[in-house]
């Protein structure tokens, strides 16, 4: 994608409430996804990484599922999967068990005492490669965290940072690691202090309102507090 059509595509998100980073990578998924089913999973070196990742992590397979006309894709998908697993089933021997004497011996010094040949197939089957919608969306983070540490200056984008209620900890913290210069990472550390300083009020209102006396008092703002604190410590809703 163009530069300037990360800028304006971060724009447009930071006008959305929520953390915008999270928000750009739950739409990359989406694009992934969407362009997995129209272009077909056949595609060789597609499906070697799928294979290599052991198909898609939970909260993604579950999105191909509902993605319309994405039965046959995951049936590919599967198939090369469940024939890897199905031949390491084949060829596994598990190790006999080792004499009580060994065992102890082990015990003693500290060593895992299981079947070493299980743990061997456990291991083998292990994903090698990230989910490849995780992926496509660690990509899409990191391009816009650039992006917005790039114009994090430009008075359009601090004030959408600071409306939207500033980042999640995940990727407050993403930008921290990303940020090149001391005025960059004290401009972010500023606008985060700003979107949190009001969140903290209304989670004290929220608190304090809920004894009986004040309840009918509660504000709107006050009351959707609790679910924008947990949207800025766990991430937005769906997106890991
Ligand atoms: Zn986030
Ligand atoms: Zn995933």
């Amino acid at each position: 994608m163009a530069r300037h059509a990360l800028y304006y595509t971060l724009l447009e998100t930071l006008a959305e409430p929520g953390c915008a980073i999270c928000r750009m990578g739950e739409k990359a998924v989406i694009r992934f996804l969407e362009n997995l089913v129209y272009e077909g999973a056949n595609d060789a070196q597609f499906r070697a990484e799928a294979l290599l990742s052991r198909g898609f992590c939970n909260l993604h397979g579950w999105q191909l599922r509902d993605c319309h006309g994405s039965g046959l894709d995951v049936a590919i998908l599967s198939r090369d999967v469940v024939k890897a697993w199905l031949r390491r089933l084949e060829s596994f021997a598990p190790e006999q068990a080792p004499t009580r004497a060994f065992s102890d011996l082990r015990a003693a010094l500290g060593m895992a005492n299981g079947n070493a040949g299980a743990r061997a197939l456990a291991e083998a089957l292990a994903p090698e490669r990230p989910c490849p919608a995780c992926k496509a969306r660690d990509t899409a983070e990191q391009a816009y965290i650039e992006e917005l540490l790039d114009h994090c200056a430009d008075p359009e984008i601090s004030g959408g940072v600071i409306r939207a209620g500033g980042l999640c900890l995940t990727h407050f913290r993403k930008v921290m690691h990303t940020a090149a210069t001391a005025e960059q990472a004290a401009l972010i550390a500023q606008l985060q202090a700003e979107a949190l300083a009001p969140l903290l009020q209304t989670l004290e209102d929220f608190i304090c309102k809920h004894d009986y006396r004040f309840q009918a008092e509660m504000t709107a703002t006050e009351g959707e507090s609790w679910l924008k604190a947990l949207a800025l410590l766990s991430g937005q809703r769906g997106t890991r």
